[in-house]
């Protein structure tokens, strides 16, 4: 393991291991060897991160900093990301298997939204308020939360940490982050741009290990204010009943089964580029997947064919070079559960019209790498259909009409996305107005960005991240009371 990187976590400030002295392996799931360590933390560096955290809200220069020089902090970083943006990226591409050409465009998008809640940090306004009582001066005032805790999935590291990492500094918070235990390097990388950037010790920290052992740990601990997290529902469902214990704030960025609907109106090869989009960009590992292609029945085939078809001639091979255009799923378990999901597929009677396993060109032999899967007739009660996959199987499912297609776009217990394909017009609002998801693109598919408010209706989650909404998530409301009148009115009765 000599030759392996070292990244280390940053806690007040300093670079540092974890207490037991532990390292985890991370892994390139191209490869499948181990190229880099990380600590190995436990609930004492979760305590020892969270009181740093806490140190900075109360005292130092991050507690009396002006809203203005927080914003000029925040740019300053977007500047360092965008000028490290390559390196940080093939980080991300060695640890999580995803496209360079992919975590490139996030990585240099990413600075983006530094600027923006960077912008926004000094227009968090009160109000004075029109009180109905007279000789009381009332106004509100927006305040941080305090210390938040961000817990990051694996498949887009440095873009999911920078939409909590944003607003929640923008409006004066202090946070402790923890990356997924299999992609932790590009976070702890981001922390030496932290550093430079000139971030007072100990108002962002790191720690790197387990969900179960120490995500846990940071969820419960009494001093933390916020959790925000991004992942999968049974996680989420586990961390909003660990925040609960202490009355916690919670965003959660959850899961998705997102239905993608052709109409036979649309332009069909749009469309088709639409499908392929929105389930074989990221090997199908993206929150937002369309996992699911509603598709009208008098074009039922021709969709199908021309899917199958795109989605044939995808090349997969190495992320790092430029002409691949599929990957390899970023973890081993990940692989099991979607080829599983492949067996269950035919157990239920799908018609498998492409992939169906893992590819046999010997080059590929090390990856961890599945074959973009298509199965046709898919009904939407089958666990196919329902069940978040999180890899490169598209769902193909046909509909008759409108009210057909809406009926099978609800029925589901998420709702992060969506997308409608048609060429009406009065179709394509009234679609908006009746899926309920979070998202909805019509003649598109996978837009964000750092203006639009972004979360999921359901199970897909609570709260938005980006957009301007996105600052009162880390903020809370004062109400303060001057009375402006000599005495005390009554005092056993309600003023
Ligand atoms: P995951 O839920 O397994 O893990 C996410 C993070 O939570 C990791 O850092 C993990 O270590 C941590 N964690 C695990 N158990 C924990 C616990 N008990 N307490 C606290 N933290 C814990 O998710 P994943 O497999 O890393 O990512 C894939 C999932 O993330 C998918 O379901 C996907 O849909 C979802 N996701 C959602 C969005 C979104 O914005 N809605 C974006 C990306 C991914």
């Amino acid at each position: 393991m000599a030759d392996l990187v070292r990244f280390k976590n940053t806690v007040d400030g300093q670079s540092c291991e974890s207490v037991s002295s532990r390292w985890l392996a991370s892994v390139n799931p191209y490869t499948g060897e181990a190229w880099a360590e990380i600590p190995h933390c436990d609930a004492d560096d979760a305590s020892a991160a969270i009181e740093s955290a806490h140190r900075a809200f109360t005292k130092g220069p991050w507690a009396t900093m002006t809203a203005t020089n927080r914003g000029k902090l925040l740019r300053r970083l977007g500047d360092l990301i965008a000028r490290d943006a390559e390196k940080l990226a093939a980080i991300e591409t060695r640890d999580n298997g995803k496209l360079y050409a992919e975590m490139h465009g996030q990585l240099r998008y990413m600075p983006e939204w530094f600027y923006y809640f960077g912008g926004l940090a000094d227009k968090i306004e009160g109000g004075v308020l029109p009180i109905d009582k007279p000789n009381l001066f009332t106004y509100t005032k927006k305040e941080p939360l305090g210390v938040v805790v961000a817990i990051t999935p694996w498949n887009s590291p440095l873009l999911l940490l920078t939409w909590k990492l944003a607003p929640a500094l923008a409006a004066g918070n202090t946070i402790v982050i923890k990356p997924s235990e299999f992609t932790s390097c590009s976070t702890l990388a981001l922390m030496e741009l932290v550093k430079e950037a000139g971030f007072p010790d100990g108002v962002i920290n790191t720690v790197t290990g387990y969900g179960h052992e120490l995500g846990s740990t940071l969820v419960e601990h009494p001093m933390v204010a916020k959790v925000a997290f991004t992942g999968g529902d049974a996680t989420g469902a586990a961390v909003y009943a660990g925040a609960a214990k202490h009355i916690k704030h919670v965003t959660l960025e959850l899961g998705g089964k997102s239905p993608n609907i052709v109409f036979a109106d649309a332009n069909i090869d749009d469309a088709v580029k639409g499908a392929i989009s929105g389930i074989f960009a990221a090997s199908g590992q993206t929150c937002i997947a369309g996992s699911r292609l509603l598709v009208q029945r008098s074009v039922y085939e021709e969709v199908s064919q021309k899917v199958v078809a795109f989605a044939k001639s995808a090349r997969l091979g190495n992320p790092m070079e430029e002409t691949t255009q599929v990957g390899p799923v970023t973890t081993l378990p990940q692989r099991k559960k979607i080829l599983d999901y492949m067996d269950v597929a035919r157990g239920e009677g799908a018609r498998c019209l492409l992939g169906g396993g893992t590819p046999d060109d010997p080059e590929l032999a090390k990856g961890w790498f599945v074959e973009p899967t298509i199965f046709g007739d898919v009904s939407n009660s089958m666990r196919i259909a329902r069940e978040e996959v999180f890899g490169p199987i598209l769902s193909i499912i046909p509909f008759e009409d409108d009210e057909e297609a809406v009926e099978i776009a609800n029925d589901t217990i998420y709702g992060l996305a969506s997308g409608v394909w048609t060429s009406n017009i009065r179709r394509a609002f009234t679609m908006a107005d009746r899926i309920r998801a979070g998202t909805v693109w019509v003649n598109t598919y996978r837009a964000v960005s750092f203006m639009a408010p972004f979360g999921g209706y359901k199970m897909s989650g609570i709260g938005r991240e980006s957009g301007q909404a996105a600052i009162d998530e880390y903020l809370q409301t004062k109400s303060v009371w001057i009375n402006l009148a000599e005495g005390v009115a009554n005092p056993f009765v309600l003023r």
